[in-house]
């Protein structure tokens, strides 16, 4: 292979790569994304939330990903003992798109990457990234493997780093940083749903409750098959023995609701796991890259905001990239660094939220609050934004606040 030159080059082919890359690809930069796997390739992150549904539509992504006929997700619903709270994203706070889909992620960023290439995006499969070296003006030498053990060098005037667990800029220069996130971990699997029951009971999304540190995620698949995982603290996902298909397995028996459809569903193949998941950087950005997607940050599945993250990241990054190429001044740490902070400092109380608890009252309370529910629905709608929701705005003291009215007054009836 042989070096070149271009204007950005973009590692990982994800959400994140191909959002990023359809942009800049439209603004007529030159651009090139390597892939170190090849697609179809199995990645978690399967439930995705509206918001996201934007950033699709506006790189011209979404009607290829429409032909993919995925299950459709209009909300999520929760499970704790006989409780269900049940979130529909048409009745939300905040405009905006009011569905979206649970995907394979193999087939659904199998359709992104070729899409991207149909664009004229220059994507090399099987490609590796293992050395970047930037220089004091931002223009960067990134070295690659090209998959048959030859080593080539891509000169770039910025770099996206979409590299997903890859993390490779946050490795490559040091910018790891322990997350604020509780520890947890998680083992999932994609079954075969033998026991389907039919309508909506069938396909919905739902995450059931064991206790404030265990939930079970249940996303069903248009084709048939359903993905099931386990998120639990390290000690809860330690104590089962062997494989992780026995692990899975013995898991299922903690839920009551599901254990009788999946117990005879066949795993479709050995079930993974990820422990300490949370990740976070020091920087988002320097001169000549930015972190995007999974490579930048990541907190937790239970609200699913990983992928809307990963693409949010991406249009804008490529938006600044755009704008800096024509010469206008970008402010990188306030319009890229803070405007991503603030959105991934809602979704953090709330995941910290959820495992003190205190979500977990509010979702549970009965009766329900209507409003309350409509702005916190607009949040796991991905609208994160929005400065007219008080749920955004005062989202370090509200869930605190309600969570320990509603334990007070319990505490007044008993
Ligand atoms: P990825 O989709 O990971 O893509 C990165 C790509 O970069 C990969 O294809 C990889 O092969 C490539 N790459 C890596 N290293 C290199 C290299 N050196 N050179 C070249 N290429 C490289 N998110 C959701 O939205 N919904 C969910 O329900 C959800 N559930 C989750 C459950 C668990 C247990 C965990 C841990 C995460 C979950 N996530 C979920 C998060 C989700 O997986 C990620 O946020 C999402 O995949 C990020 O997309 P991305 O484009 O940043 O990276």
């Amino acid at each position: 292979t042989k070096d070149v030159k271009v204007d950005v080059l973009i590692i990982g082919a994800g959400p994140s790569g191909c959002v990023a890359s359809a942009y800049l690809n439209g603004q007529g930069l030159k651009v090139k994304v390597v892939e170190k796997s090849t697609f179809p390739r199995f990645v978690i992150g399967e439930s995705l939330l509206p918001r996201c549904m934007e950033h699709f539509e506006e790189v011209g992504l979404l009607d290829a990903l429409k032909s993919g006929g995925f299950e459709i997700k209009n909300g999520a619903r929760f499970l704790r003992d006989d409780i269900v709270c049940n979130f529909d994203f048409s009745d939300k706070h905040t405009k905006g798109w009011d569905w979206t889909w649970q995907v394979p992620r193999a087939d659904f960023d199998n359709i992104l990457a070729k899409e991207i290439k149909k664009m004229g995006v220059d994507l090399s499969f099987e490609h590796e990234v293992v050395d970047v070296n930037i220089d004091d003006e931002g223009i960067s030498t990134t070295t690659i493997n090209d998959g048959e053990g030859n080593p080539y060098k891509v000169e770039a005037k910025f770099i996206i780093d979409s590299s997903g667990y890859g993390r490779v800029l946050p490795r490559l220069l040091g910018l790891d940083k322990p997350s604020s996130i509780p520890e947890h971990s998680s083992i999932f699997g994609h079954v075969k749903d033998i026991n389907r029951p039919e309508g909506e009971e069938g396909t919905m999304i739902t995450f059931d409750v064991l206790d404030k540190d265990t939930w079970f995620w249940v996303i069903p698949f248009s084709n048939g098959d359903t993905s099931l995982g386990f998120v639990g603290t390290n000690e809860f996902i330690d104590s089962f023995e062997g494989d992780t298909s026995e692990r899975l397995k013995t898991m299922f028996k903690h839920s009551d609701y599901y254990y009788e459809r999946f117990k005879d569903a066949p795993l479709l193949f050995e079930p993974k796991s990820i422990r300490n998941y949370s990740k976070a950087v020091t920087k988002f950005y320097g001169k000549g890259f930015a972190l995007t997607g999974n490579s930048a940050e990541f907190l937790d599945p239970v609200f699913s905001s990983g992928v809307t993250f990963a693409t949010e990241s991406a249009l804008l990054s490529s938006k600044l990239i755009t704008r800096q190429f024509k010469g206008e001044m970008v402010d990188w740490e306030v319009e890229y660094s803070d405007y991503i902070k603030a959105g991934v400092d809602v979704f953090a109380t709330y995941v910290k939220e959820w495992y003190t608890g205190n979500l977990q009252t509010l979702f549970f309370h009965r009766p329900e609050n209507p409003e309350v529910k409509r702005q916190i629905c607009a949040v796991l709608a991905g609208y994160v934004w929005d400065e007219t929701n008080p749920f955004v705005t005062k989202h370090k003291r509200i869930i605190k606040t309600l969570a320990h009215l509603i334990n007070m007054e319990k505490e007044k009836t008993n």
